[in-house]
């Protein structure tokens, strides 16, 4: 039989998956709340046109504040979201305030900014996506061709649905860029023959250049450009990422060298003061 330390120590290791089981179950209460409670923000991530240095559009990135752990990134969360399959909820939620706020710059400054939103796989199952966004759009007023849903390749798991539902909300007039390329799964067969505008490269390409072997950046850049599509680069956070992007004649970027995401109210006065101020205008 068990000795009395065999004992405890089956007891310790049982606490710790007890309390794990509790604290998943106490945040998965409280997400279910969130909504309600307008816990959600979002911030936006500028992205630049690496040739002029102006800002085309913006990411909406969700963070959930919580009333005792304060900011919460998304990764602590979706997850779970989508598990619960609240994430359709909370999705139309991002779609919804991303038009709200991105309609409300535009009548501000009349720029032509986008916004980019973040569709779960989850939400991409779902046909009523389309008439969604469809009357999200109708409601805000936002013209559809400053909506970006960004989908990743994870998304396409059925490629003739896929291709569909692309279809139908490139038919609004919506943009869809491939999120995160290159990083995963990644079907070059595809690539070509969905709907797509744009691809955002995955930062981990950038990570190391210069130091490392460029040339799977580069080429990717090129692949992008030969299928006539838009190449944005993530995650530039030095001056040599964004020199190494505009040698390559890359179209777009998007990282902490330019900016962090930021709240709603200081985007206004990222396009005025700061915007081009790390890439020179060469045209
Ligand atoms: P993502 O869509 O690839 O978004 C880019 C992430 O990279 C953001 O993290 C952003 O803050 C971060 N990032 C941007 N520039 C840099 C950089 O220069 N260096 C580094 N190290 N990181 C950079 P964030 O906001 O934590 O979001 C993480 C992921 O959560 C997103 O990755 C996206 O997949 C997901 N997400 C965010 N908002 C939503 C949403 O509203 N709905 C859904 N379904 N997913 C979302
Ligand atoms: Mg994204
Ligand atoms: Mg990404
Ligand atoms: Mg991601």
């Amino acid at each position: 039989h068990l000795s009395k330390y065999d004992n405890r120590h089956i007891q310790f290791f049982n606490e710790q998956v007890v309390n794990e089981v509790h604290k998943k179950l106490n945040l998965e209460i409280e997400l279910r709340k969130a909504l309600q409670r307008n816990e959600f923000v979002l911030f936006y991530q500028p992205q630049l046109s690496v040739k002029t240095g102006e800002m085309i559009g913006m990411e909406a990135l969700i963070r959930w504040i919580h009333p005792e752990k304060g900011m919460v990134p998304p990764n602590d969360f979706i997850p779970l979201a989508e598990e619960l399959k609240l994430i359709e909820s909370i999705g139309r939620w991002v779609i919804k305030e991303a038009c709200e706020q991105t309609m409300l710059l535009f009548e501000r400054t009349r720029l032509p900014l986008t916004v980019s939103v973040n569709l779960s796989p989850i939400q991409f199952e779902n046909e009523s996506i389309v008439s969604d966004i469809q009357s999200i759009l109708e409601e805000t007023g936002l013209p559809a061709r400053y909506l970006d849903l960004e989908i990743t390749e994870s998304a396409i798991v059925n490629y003739q649905r896929s291709s569909t539902l692309l279809k139908g909300i490139k038919s609004l007039g919506v943009q869809i860029s491939l999120d995160d390329f290159g990083a995963g799964y990644s079907s070059l067969s595809h690539l070509k023959n969905l709907t797509i505008d744009r691809l955002k490269i995955d930062r981990s390409f950038l990570k190391d250049i210069p130091e490392k072997d460029d040339t799977i950046l580069s080429s990717i850049i090129l692949l992008g450009h030969h299928l006539q599509l838009i190449v944005l680069a993530e995650g530039a956070e030095t001056k040599d990422h964004l020199e190494f992007l505009k040698k390559r004649d890359c179209d777009q970027v998007q990282g902490y060298y330019l900016s962090k995401p930021i709240p709603f109210a200081e985007i206004e006065e990222y396009v005025k003061n700061y915007q081009s101020q790390h890439i020179s205008r060469t045209s």
